[in-house]
């Protein structure tokens, strides 16, 4: 696949990255990435995929836009409230960059739907809300062994992984049992949403593109309350009922 002119001058300064390049370029151009969630994580995320230059995005997420989602939604706008988020968000991300594609499942996710949405994406980001969701896209990126960036929050606390399915322990490894994280019980800050959310789109890009080093295997806990940043070890779990049979 052959950069047009215009591609070139868009993101000719993150091709001066060493070890980046034109062949970074290229993975980026060439990967499908599925975001579930388009809200204050999954929609700052999907903004630097497509920034980035990933060639398709696909978002995934049912609902409408509320104004107090405003704080943190940055592709939406005031004018939106009532109507669904992906629309919006298709809209934003290509006025900013019209030369990927980007595919909107105005759903959330289901059994039904997210197998297939996993088997044709090469990475998917888990910016869901829930852990019902996040469990359904951890076992559909189990089976089909499609690696997924895990980013979740909870007021001032986030934490990020990347899981590699095979290689590294799965979400039912690291959390057996959930986090009891009520998803309108708590508050959040965009700039607290956002700044996960970057290091999520980070995260991808880097794995995508071989340029720095990953996350795989290794938990980052954050307290941006007091700014804290710690990494650990998740176990792998041999038994672990998702991903327990895969070959390693
Ligand atoms: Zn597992």
């Amino acid at each position: 696949m052959e950069f047009t002119p215009t591609e070139l001058e868009r993101y000719s300064r993150q091709i001066q990255i060493p070890g980046f390049g034109e062949d970074g370029q290229k993975r980026l151009k060439d990967t499908v990435a599925i975001v579930t969630g388009v809200g204050g994580l999954g929609g700052t995320v999907a903004l630097y995929l497509a920034v980035a230059g990933v060639g398709k995005i696909v978002l995934v997420r049912g609902g409408n836009l509320r104004l107090d989602d405003l704080n943190r939604q940055i592709l939406m706008t005031n004018s939106w409230v009532g109507q669904p988020r992906v629309y919006k968000a298709k809209e934003t991300i290509l006025n900013i960059n019209p030369d990927i594609h980007v595919e909107v499942i105005p759903e959330f996710v289901t059994s039904e739907n997210i197998e297939d949405l996993v088997r044709k994406s090469n990475i998917a980001f888990d910016c869901a809300f829930d852990f019902t969701e996040r469990d359904l896209l951890n076992t559909a990126c189990v089976r089909w062994k499609v690696p997924m960036i895990e980013a979740a929050m909870s007021g001032m606390e986030a934490y990020l992984t990347t899981i590699v399915p095979g290689e590294t322990p799965c979400l039912s490894c690291i959390f057996p049992e959930k986090p009891k994280w009520d998803r309108w019980g708590f508050g959040v800050l965009g700039a607290v949403s956002g700044s996960l959310a970057c290091l999520a789109a980070l995260e991808g890009i880097k794995l995508l593109t071989g340029v720095g080093e990953t996350l795989k295997g290794q938990l980052l806990t954050m307290d941006l309350g007091n700014t804290t940043f710690a990494k650990r070890r998740p176990y792998h779990d041999p038994e672990c009922p998702t991903c327990g049979g895969l070959k390693r």
